[in-house]
């Protein structure tokens, strides 16, 4: 997980976040780049993609999410059959995606807004 700065446009790891409690920063943490007071957007988490390409993949997988519970919802009795089809679907997502957008795969980016 990652968190691009609101400030410089710089994407850092969550880790490396910088507790600035004892400098008197109390919400949020500081930037490791620039060293401005940020905060995670809590409420909606805004996802920064990569790439538009990456955004409209991961935007089909969801979709493609959807669809698969929309069709166990209405295909009763389901079998191991159409809960099979649902989730083998999911697989070439999941390759795909591991191939093209490793990094917004395992390592998502979330925007952060400034501390008021
Ligand atoms: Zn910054």
């Amino acid at each position: 997980m990652n968190y691009q700065c609101c400030y410089c446009k710089e994407e850092f790891p969550v880790t490396e976040a910088v507790d600035g409690y004892k400098e008197g920063y109390k919400i949020g943490f500081l930037c490791p780049k620039c060293g401005k007071n940020i905060q995670d957007t809590l409420m909606n988490e805004e996802w920064i993609f990569s790439s538009h390409s990456s955004k409209l993949f991961f935007a089909i997988f969801m979709g493609y999410f959807f669809l698969a519970w929309v069709f166990l919802e209405f295909s009763e009795p389901n079998t191991w059959v159409h809960y099979g089809v649902a989730l083998g679907g999911v697989v070439p997502f999941l390759v795909y995606g591991h191939i093209k957008y490793p990094k917004d795969m395992y390592s998502p980016t979330i925007g952060t807004k400034p501390v008021k």
